[in-house]
């Protein structure tokens, strides 16, 4: 059995140290949990060598063992799943929490939740909001979907990585509001290249174009902090050739997990429909690891 301080510095297993969850290992680091990481992808534990709190195993079940938190940061559901029912369930002892923060459909979600409630093992869906700059600074918004005793457990945990701890519901509400959400950004992106590449074109200068629709009525979180045409905002991934950030095949994944669930409830979603045509062939013209801001060189190059 572990044993359950949830005191300040607990112990933490993280699973996948990808663009996002490197950031957020680092964060619980920084705030001296006793943190054990691992990642398939030897290559993605590249950024802890110099950390040297970082405690790197070599077998999921290492970062398992004796943790009294779980952390996933995984590409989809079939990899959650497969990372539960293989590597979690088998080793995850009574009362230890599992905390997914990866963006997924809410019923495989639901479905791990109810495996690992039967084995009176805690399990939260608390997807993010805030791309790899919140992950960074830990300013994320998480959405948790969550019994209340778990949410009581993780809020501590989620407030190292995160500003805006959000409960939505019971477990699935936060991957609702997150596929909402991203429905919306996706959308919104496209929106932002759209005007942008537009008035370019018409011969605006491209600086007076964004700080225009920035204290207008277009402005949104694409245009003012994350704007999709190089050099108006620095440090996001247009300003380094579209690398790094949130990959367009993300987000197509997400716009297809919105659609799926609006089947589900006969909602309408023209635009998403539209905007998943538009990643699609993002996509497959050789984009598809590019941050999906990139939708802007896309469209200007048409
Ligand atoms: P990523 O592909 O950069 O990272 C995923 C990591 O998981 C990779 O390092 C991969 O090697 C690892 N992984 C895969 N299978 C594994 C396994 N079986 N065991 C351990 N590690 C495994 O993706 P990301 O951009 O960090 O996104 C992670 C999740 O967060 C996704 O669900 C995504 O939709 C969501 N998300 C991403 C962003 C963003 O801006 N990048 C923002 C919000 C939410």
């Amino acid at each position: 059995m572990v044993h359950l301080s949830f005191a300040r510095y607990a112990s933490i297993g993280f699973l996948g140290l990808g663009n996002m969850g490197k950031h957020m290992a680092t964060n619980l680091i920084a705030a001296n949990h006793q943190v054990k990481i691992f990642d398939v992808n030897p290559q993605a534990l590249d950024h802890f060598k110099d950390q040297k709190e970082a405690k790197v195993v070599s077998v999921p079940q290492n970062a398992i063992e004796g943790s009294e938190f779980i952390v996933l940061m995984l590409p989809n559901g079939k990899v959650v799943r497969d990372v539960c029912q293989s590597n979690v369930f088998p080793v995850a002892k009574n009362g230890t929490c599992i905390i997914d923060c990866s963006t997924i459909d809410v019923r495989t979600s639901q479905e791990m939740a109810e495996v690992a409630h039967s084995k009176n093992v805690g399990f939260v869906d608390a997807p993010v909001s805030g791309g790899i700059t919140g992950a960074q600074k830990g300013t994320l918004t998480f959405m948790v979907g969550a019994q209340a005793d778990d949410f009581k457990k993780v809020e501590p945990i989620l407030s190292k990585m995160g500003k805006n701890i959000v409960h939505a519901g019971p477990n699935g509400s936060g991957l609702i509001a997150k596929i909402c959400n991203n429905l919306l950004l996706g959308i919104s992106m496209i929106g932002t290249s759209e005007a942008m590449n537009l008035g370019i074109k018409l011969g605006l200068d491209k600086e007076v174009l964004a700080k225009l629709i920035n204290s207008s009525t277009g402005q949104c979180w694409s245009s003012q902090t994350y704007n999709p045409c190089p050099g108006i905002v620095p440090t996001v991934p247009s300003s380094n050739d579209y690398n790094g950030g949130f990959a367009s095949e993300m987000m197509i994944k997400d716009l297809l997990l919105a659609l799926d669930a609006a089947k589900e409830v006969q909602a309408s979603t023209p635009l998403t429909e539209k905007a998943t045509d538009v990643y699609r062939k993002i996509c497959s013209s050789g984009l598809s690891k590019r941050d999906f801001s990139v939708v802007f060189k896309y469209l200007n190059e048409q």
